[in-house]
């Protein structure tokens, strides 16, 4: 038995499924989860000392590699002062100013401990501003874990939702609506016959929970649209996009402004950060200057803070997403290539340092029912080809890839080299 192999069995007598967030245990792929032992850059090594070249990056966060020599001093230097006092401090007033500079849209913003809270918040604060209850999100989109967000479609888009987790109250679930991503009409169509109940809209301005997929051109102009005529809120959510696709995130990359934006994994620098803020008249409505609750004992603690923030610094640096971008474009390249010269069916979806690997025959991919007709089997078997040699990529067909600064030109090569044997094979 390897190591993590004998760490999972382990695992499974004191935490349930062996892990503490579902997706880390290989469900999907089948197979044992690898135990990450220590990370540095663009690598992890595993409990049984195997490199792996990283394109999960801790689902998003290490944007610059892992254990960036400036994030991990800073936080040493700040951990001597205090992990967390609970009273105001000014690294957070410095934390807001950076994020409203940066983000187009945000006028106002609080801080949470993870982009679940940031999500759940800002639908409260929706519904809070608006006096409504309806929400709209999309299928495939995941917005964490939050009750009235664990919801799938009813028998079609218009009938009540029903829950997609027992515990989630069907009185609550009757709230959410799930649409078509990337269907204006079916849009449009909702907002015309109860545009008036509806509070918000909250949507992944590029999915990235269902692989990668892009928004058409017109569907969030539309999003925004609607939401403009029945006074519902828009809300972005960029854990994922936020400062991923471009230092501004999806919505300076689209050009439309949300009135709210939930923002997590890199604002944080591997910390657990989340946050959302938007129009300065909608957030006023937040305790204690106004009557929607929300809080955190440890939200804004300066150990996350300094960590976001020297991120925050790292990320804003010159040519930074000019990098990121063509460093991705690079290996998406080198795959598409290696795939073509094994005759295996494939394509890839890129927007800045976010990537999509889909087996499929289709030229571009642009629907949630488009993903789940890609070849899953297939897929999970590159995967563990890929696994094998030394490249880790996310545990799940439907996840979004991700590179970071740290990923060299050697370790883009080395990846490429190795899909080439991989392809092969299948
Ligand atoms: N929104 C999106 C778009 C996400 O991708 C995620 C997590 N992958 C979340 C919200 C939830 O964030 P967290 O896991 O930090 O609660």
């Amino acid at each position: 038995m390897t190591r993590s192999e004998t760490l999972f069995e382990q695992a499974k007598h004191s935490i349930p499924g062996g892990v503490n967030s579902p997706v880390r245990a290989f469900r999907s792929v089948g197979g044992t989860p690898r135990f990450i032992a220590r990370a540095q850059g663009a690598y992890m090594w595993d409990a049984d000392g195997n490199r792996l070249i990283d394109y999960v990056g801790s689902w998003g966060p290490m944007v610059a590699g892992h254990a960036h020599p400036e994030v991990v001093a800073a936080v040493q230097a700040a951990a001597v002062d205090g992990l967390s006092y609970g009273a105001p401090t000014e690294l957070e007033i410095t934390m807001a100013e950076k994020v409203c500079e940066l983000v187009p849209s945000i006028e106002m913003v609080r801080m949470t401990s993870s982009g679940t809270e940031a999500t759940m918040s800002a639908i409260r604060l929706a519904r809070g501003f608006t006096g409504r209850n309806f929400l709209i999100k999309f299928e495939g989109g995941y917005h964490g874990h939050g009750d009235s967000l664990l919801v799938k479609a009813g028998s079609g888009a218009l009938t009540f939702g029903q829950p997609s987790s027992p515990g989630v109250p069907a009185e609550l679930a009757q709230y959410t609506l799930t649409l078509d991503y990337n269907d204006s009409a079916q849009v449009k169509k909702v907002f015309a016959e109860r545009g008036h109940e509806i509070a918000c809209i909250i949507v992944e301005p590029v999915s990235g929970n269902m692989n990668c997929i892009p928004p058409v051109p017109g569907f969030l102009e539309t999003l925004r649209e609607v939401c403009d005529e029945s006074g519902a809120v828009l809300i972005f959510d960029e854990v994922m996009t936020g400062f991923r696709v471009a230092l501004g995130g999806a919505q300076q990359l689209y050009n439309v402004k949300p009135d709210i934006t939930t923002l997590g994994k890199i604002i944080g620098g591997g910390m657990p950060v989340g946050a959302f803020g938007g129009r300065r008249d909608i957030m006023e409505h937040l305790s204690p200057l106004g009557a929607v609750y929300q809080a955190g004992t440890l939200s804004g603690n300066p150990i996350a803070m300094t960590a976001g923030l020297k991120m925050l610094e790292i990320i804003s640096r010159e040519n930074f997403y000019a990098e990121l971008t063509s460093k991705t474009t690079y290996l998406l390249e080198g795959l598409q290539q290696a795939a073509d010269a094994a005759g295996v069916a494939f394509m890839t979806q890129q927007v800045g340092g976010m990537f999509g690997l889909f087996f499929t025959t289709e030229a571009r991919i642009d629907t949630y029912a488009q993903v789940t007709a890609c070849n899953t089997e297939r897929f999970n078997r590159f995967f563990h080809g890929m696994l094998n040699r030394g490249v880790y990529l996310a545990p799940s067909a439907y996840e979004a890839g991700f590179v970071s600064n740290a990923h060299s030109q050697a370790d883009l090569d080395e990846t490429i080299a190795i899909a080439k044997d991989v392809f092969a094979s299948l």
